[in-house]
């Protein structure tokens, strides 16, 4: 055997292998190319007042924004499906739902930042006297119901109060009982303030946290503070797929963002175009893909 011929050899094993390689990466990678991905529905978080076929039906509508341009399936439900897609409420929703009720208008824009941020600020303004107010008329209601206690007791003691005296004390009993209902309402004035104002702070960071705007501070915020805010997520971990969405503003907007963690799904990435399916916020309604999200799914299945 000479030299040239084992070079041959190995060469043809190193080709092989890259051969076996590239045949391996395209089977892992062609399925959404070449023949439809499957889901399946998962968990449905039944705080969101969305029954399973409404579910079902905005996840079928996502999947046909991306059949509709290119007329063929993408996607395919069935009960083994391989990406698991769920919908699970959370605090952003829960803060999100919170603003609507007292009809704050959110959208996700700059305006809409700075306009809650000012807001925030005139709730702060009027929580702070308000709970000085309510703690400090806590702290009286306390001290008067002490007195007239020890007072009531010191009479009992002595066999009974004179009659003008017991008018006084029932008298001034029937005004603890009406005050304490009077902090009682106020207390709960002040923890649906403090609703609010915290998510506001949600919300805020949220709109923050998209638009590369500044944080409020960790202080306003407690334990949910500087987390970033997604509507959704697409994962792909220990060889399971799976779609989750934690918050939607309106019926399109949920179509909207299963699109767009379908989109990922497929394999693409973010878009910078802001009409885009794959820009990373979601800014309108449509149900349309943009151009770009047709060109760049093209461009993948080129090479997939
Ligand atoms: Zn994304």
């Amino acid at each position: 055997m000479s030299t040239s011929s084992k070079t041959i050899g190995w060469g043809f094993l190193f080709l092989l292998v890259i051969f076996i390689v590239l045949i391996f990466i395209s089977i892992n990678s062609s399925k959404s190319c070449q023949e439809p991905l499957t889901y399946r529905l998962g968990k449905i978080d039944e705080r969101f007042n969305l029954s399973r076929e409404e579910f079902n039906t905005a996840v079928k509508m996502a999947a046909a924004m991306w059949e509709k341009p290119f007329h063929r399936d993408f996607f395919r439900e069935d009960a083994d499906g391989e990406i698991e897609v769920n919908i699970i409420y959370d605090y952003r929703q829960e803060a999100t739902d919170r603003l609507k009720n007292l009809h704050y208008k959110i959208d996700r824009s700059k305006n809409s930042y700075e306009e809650l941020k000012s807001r925030l600020e005139s709730l702060k303004a009027e929580y702070e006297p308000k709970k000085v107010g309510l703690d400090n008329d806590i702290n009286d209601y306390n001290t008067k119901t002490n007195a007239l206690n020890n007072e009531i007791e010191s009479w009992n003691r002595r066999g009974g109060a004179p009659q003008s005296t017991y008018v006084r004390l029932m008298k001034e009993k029937d005004e603890l009982a009406a005050l304490r209902e009077n902090l009682k309402a106020r207390q709960e004035e002040i923890k649906t303030l403090l609703e609010t104002i915290n998510s506001l702070v949600v919300v805020i960071n949220e709109i923050a946290s998209n638009n590369n705007l500044d944080l409020l501070d960790q202080q306003n915020i407690g334990s949910t503070l500087g987390r970033e805010f997604f509507e959704g997520f697409y994962e792909y971990k220990n060889g399971q797929r799976s779609i989750t969405i934690y918050q939607y503003n309106n019926e399109y907007r949920l179509v909207r963002v299963l699109a767009h963690e379908f989109g990922h799904a497929l394999g693409l990435s973010h878009s910078k175009n802001k009409e885009s399916i794959m820009y990373p916020i979601i800014q309108s309604d449509s149900l349309e893909l943009s151009e770009d999200d047709v060109a760049a799914l093209k461009e993948h299945c080129k090479s997939h």
